[in-house]
């Protein structure tokens, strides 16, 4: 049978190929700059999508929509059960998909084999320090040693190339940057500096405390020499370079100081299934309850379609009429 392909297209012609499901909003880490000590009133399990719904939307993405790469995160994937099955499913329905998961990587010791081999093709793992103490600082848990552990058996499994994302965080662990760089490239791991944004469920997030590109690149520069990778940068919101000629990379993400948002492929589906076309995004659409009422996969992909002609040409980060969501990242899928 003929399918047709409708792009995700918005008003400014950008087309979303790049899919971000968060599999849940729950963590098992407590980062400071993600969210409060005590946690978060996590969804209620009715509202979550069920593997079922989430395979049914991947399929409909691959399908209807020219989805072209599906990223599972969260809060943390690896505490949703069935996340293996779930991997496997996605594979099944799109076998030429980019299948990659972000995660803080506890636990990833004992699954990192059964995700590659139900289809998983690499990981993105978030790592801000790799002192215990500063760990245990940023994240309120003493798991250093878990995720070291999760990180090398995904390298292993052949996850790879493993990214490790980090956030630099003032007074805590900037100056911990080029020890970070000097690691990952020891390790063979793909570092990356993301600047953090105003996505904290605190709102606690102020512009003169975050640590920008600039001062990422001054610290690294102490120690590394950078230069721009040759390869196009695309739609990937890390700017790469060569540290101390190559072979190894490190990102820089700025999404604040230097947004890339006229180059963005991406669009989000929360664990409850609403499409977010942006992170920053104060709208989003219901897909959960389409699916639930009898929707066929034609009527919940036009309403994919629509939701996406809705996105903003940039976040606003700096326009003064600024809102932060009403959602943190936990619970959007970062
Ligand atoms: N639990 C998974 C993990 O740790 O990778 C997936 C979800 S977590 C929200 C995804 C990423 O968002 C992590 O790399 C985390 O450091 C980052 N993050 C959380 N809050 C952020 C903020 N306010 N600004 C920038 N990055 C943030």
């Amino acid at each position: 049978m003929h399918v047709t392909v409708t792009p995700l297209q918005d008003r400014y012609g950008r087309v979303a190929t790049d899919l971000r499901i968060s599999l849940t909003d729950r963590c098992n880490l407590r980062c400071s700059y993600c969210m409060p000590a005590e946690g978060l009133d996590w969804l209620p399990t009715d509202e979550v999508l069920t593997d079922d719904e989430v395979v049914r939307l991947v399929d409909i993405g691959v399908r209807l929509l020219g989805v072209e790469e599906v990223r599972f995160t969260g809060g943390e994937p690896l505490v949703r059960r069935g996340l293996v099955d779930i991997v496997r499913r996605t594979r099944e329905v799109g076998p030429g998909l980019e299948l990659s998961l972000t995660t803080n990587a506890l636990g990833l010791a004992r699954t990192a084999e059964a995700l590659s081999d139900a289809g998983l093709d690499r990981v993105n793992v978030s790592l801000d320090t790799v002192r215990r103490e500063t760990f245990e600082t940023i994240t309120r848990r003493d798991r250093l040693h878990d995720v070291l552990a999760g990180l090398a058996a995904a390298r292993d499994a052949g996850l790879t190339p493993v990214k490790v994302n980090a956030v630099l965080l003032r007074d805590i662990n900037d100056g911990e940057a080029p020890e970070l760089l000097r690691w990952a490239v020891g390790e063979g791991y793909q570092l990356r500096f993301i600047e953090q944004m105003p996505l904290d469920a605190q709102h606690d997030w102020s512009r003169a405390a975050m640590v920008t590109a600039e001062e990422i690149f001054e610290r690294l520069g102490t120690q590394f020499d950078l230069t721009p990778a040759a390869e196009p940068r695309g739609s990937a919101p890390a700017e790469l370079f060569l540290v101390d000629g190559g072979p190894a990379t490190v990102g820089v993400i700025a999404s604040v100081t230097r947004p890339f948002c006229g180059d963005c492929d991406r669009v989000r589906l929360t664990a409850d299934g609403q499409v977010r076309n942006c992170l920053f995004a104060r709208e989003e659409s219901d897909l959960r309850t389409a699916l639930r009422s009898g929707a066929t996969d034609e009527e919940i992909a036009q309403r994919w379609v629509v939701a996406m002609r809705g996105k903003r040409a940039g976040h606003g980060i700096d326009d003064p009429s600024f809102l932060q969501p009403d959602r943190p990242m936990s619970a959007i899928g970062g």
